[in-house]
């Protein structure tokens, strides 16, 4: 692996591993490489969600065990 020291630390694209995302747009970066593109003003699912959901369906879960045992 050869890492180059001419390349200024910077975004690096998660689909190519190339630097060369620009900002497209105020809040959407993209990869002129493989054409990723990231939209930051749409926020990531609340991670509290998803968690919960998981807990919701584990205690469903062992309600069900409770039920038929
Ligand atoms: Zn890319």
């Amino acid at each position: 692996m050869t890492v180059s020291t001419l390349t200024p630390p910077s975004v690096q694209c998660p689909e190519c591993g190339g630097h060369s995302i620009v900002e497209y747009k105020p809040t959407v970066y993209r990869c002129l490489k493989c054409d990723f593109e990231k939209d930051l003003s749409v926020p990531p699912e609340p991670s509290g969600a998803g968690l919960g959901s998981a807990i919701m369906g584990l205690a469903g879960f062992g309600l069900v065990l409770l039920i038929l045992l």
